[in-house]
């Protein structure tokens, strides 16, 4: 499940000068072996978070790496930015 928005803190992409936006992905960490009342076993996820290029045409089309909070994933873009 991916959800993309767009935050007022991001810097603009240092390489083409577009917006940036935001990606929360749900990563399961482990599948535990109990069953829920629907027979599907239980998943524990954690959010991963990364800031992103918006621009398709990017040469470069930076990415920061999975970051396990929003205020970090947007402080390592503007860092890097
Ligand atoms: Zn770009």
């Amino acid at each position: 499940m991916r959800y993309n928005f767009t935050h007022e803190d991001l810097e603009h992409c240092p390489f083409c000068g577009d917006d940036t936006y935001v990606e929360v992905e749900k990563k399961i960490v482990q599948t535990v072996d109990i069953q829920n009342c629907y027979g599907e076993y239980r998943q524990e996820w954690e959010a991963r978070w990364n800031v992103q290029c918006t621009n398709p045409y990017c040469g470069v089309h930076p990415k920061t790496k999975d970051c396990t909070s929003l205020s970090e994933a947007v402080e390592l873009w503007n860092k890097r930015a």
